[in-house]
């Protein structure tokens, strides 16, 4: 990916995430440290381990929910692209937009 695809992508996940996840939870989970679910086209939600690498896990699944079609290792081909070459001012702009939908489990129905 050149900077100029990292940035449109970066973008892009931002607007997912603005637009499409209503909610993100922490949970201590088994197996992944993320998911990623579909409720319906207008209701996702996204759960995070709170003991993984945070931002990573959320960028992987922003990537499931902006591309359906890719599978688990095209996912973390563009996951792995694009970590390292993100910004710090990114990494911020990305938790900003994150931390306002970050709920508890047990505040969600
Ligand atoms: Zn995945």
């Amino acid at each position: 990916m050149s900077r100029e695809e990292v940035n449109k992508f970066f973008k892009n996940i931002c607007k997912e995430l603005e637009a499409n996840i209503e909610y993100i939870i922490f949970r201590k989970l088994k197996k992944n440290s993320g998911y990623f679910v579909e409720v319906n086209k207008k209701f996702n939600y996204i759960e995070l381990d709170p003991r993984d690498e945070i931002l990573p896990v959320l960028i992987h699944e922003l990537t499931h929910c902006l591309h359906p079609e890719m599978d688990e290792v095209e996912v973390l081909t563009v996951e792995r692209s694009v970590i390292n070459r993100l910004s710090i001012r990114q990494y911020k702009k990305l938790l900003e937009i994150a931390l306002p939908k970050m709920k508890n489990k047990n505040t969600v129905k």
